[in-house]
């Protein structure tokens, strides 16, 4: 039997595993028919897919798609958070339509977060960082809507439901009689964000891709399901999705917004970024003697990670490091040195765009 994945509890790291008990592609097997790839799916940190292929002939005939991602607002945005933004400024080149909903129902249902709280974290840490990175969500193809302000999403997600049932919702999410009934609703609530492009409101069935970690598989599994279940009703197709690697934490743990000492925060002050970055864990042996024998561990180093996810866009460099760790010639220190400069650059340039994005962002909700 297929083991649970649990989207609100901790997460595994066995992605090969992952991907061969849930019939995920590799988007590895697919990368050269994809013109100018995101930089995540070369290096290959958007590792599967279901379906991405389909989404992959659109882009390539010029035709209409979508994007959906979303937020649960709960706390401050951190630097793992911004592998969605730069897959959607992706998309956003090639023309997809977006769609970014606030789950301030799950936040309310989770954790229990007021609404009035939850717009405020919405505008001040994702929309002001989202469009500090670049996007453009003033274009008229992008629809940013909060999930207790919209009631086309509370019929859609009641026509939902009306194609599952408790046992699915158990078999997939571990539910059991004691859980709370917001709790059950708000997976529902998910499935409707995914289809909502696919209304009349925003010109009808379409093909929609959603980019995720693995542990938002179950929302996935349980949207293309009641997708194919309405499609006599209303038309729509079965999702597409892409599952990418998580960014681990300074400590080695997940990258969390709730434990200071994981994560580097978007509203964090440079100097900060740039310090937290030397804290993270690296690779490095117990010694310089054992480091320039073995090598280091390059691929349970953190600092490694931020270059290859966030800090270095030249293949060549980054490649570079890898082989200069390896063969261990290149010191942590040194290395650490430099993707601290690097953040505190990156935060830097961040900060002076926070501020006008902050104004356009208090527009949108
Ligand atoms: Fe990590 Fe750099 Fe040390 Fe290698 S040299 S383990 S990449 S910090």
């Amino acid at each position: 039997m297929a083991e649970l994945i649990d989207p609100w509890a901790s997460f595994s790291l066995d992605y090969d595993k992952l991907v061969n008990h849930f019939g995920i592609g590799k988007i590895s097997d697919i990368l050269k028919d994809i013109e100018n790839p995101q930089k995540l799916m070369k290096r290959g940190v958007i590792f599967g897919h279901r379906e991405f292929d389909e989404i992959n002939k659109l882009i390539n005939q010029n035709k209409d798609f979508a994007v959906v991602t979303g937020m649960m607002p709960s706390g401050q945005m951190h630097i793992g958070h911004k592998m969605v933004v730069d897959q959607l400024l992706w998309y956003q080149e090639k023309g997809a339509m977006l769609s970014l909903p606030i789950a301030d129902l799950e936040s309310y249902a989770a954790r229990g977060m007021s609404f009035e709280k939850a717009k405020e974290i919405a505008v001040d840490e994702y929309l002001t960082n989202w469009i500090a990175l670049g996007l453009d969500l003033e274009r008229d193809n992008v629809n940013v809507y909060l999930q207790s302000q919209n009631p086309e999403l509370q019929k859609l997600a009641f026509r939902a439901s009306n194609k599952t049932n408790f046992s699915q919702l158990k078999s997939i999410y571990g539910f059991t009689p004691s859980t709370n009934i917001a709790h059950i609703q708000s997976p529902l609530m998910q499935v409707a964000d995914i289809l909502l492009p696919q209304t009349e409101e925003f010109g009808g069935p379409k093909k929609v891709v959603v980019p995720v970690g693995i542990d938002q598989d179950p929302h996935i599994r349980l949207t293309r399901d009641i997708a194919h279940k309405l499609n006599e009703e209303l038309g729509f197709l079965t999702p597409a999705s892409t599952y990418h690697r998580f960014l681990t934490g300074l400590s080695g743990d997940k990258m969390s917004s709730s434990k200071p000492n994981t994560a580097i925060y978007l509203n964090d002050d440079s100097k900060v970024a740039a310090k937290k970055v030397k804290s993270a864990k690296t690779g490095g042996r117990e010694s310089l003697k054992e480091q320039q024998e073995l090598g280091g561990e390059v691929d349970q180093c953190v600092v490694y990670e931020l270059l290859l996810y966030h800090l270095m866009d030249d293949e060549k460099e980054l490649e570079k490091i890898r082989n200069s760790c390896l063969n261990g010639t290149l010191r942590c220190g040194d290395c650490k040195a430099l993707a601290s400069e690097l953040m505190e650059k990156f935060f830097d340039e961040l900060k002076d765009k926070q501020i006008e994005a902050r104004e356009i962002a208090k527009t949108l909700i």
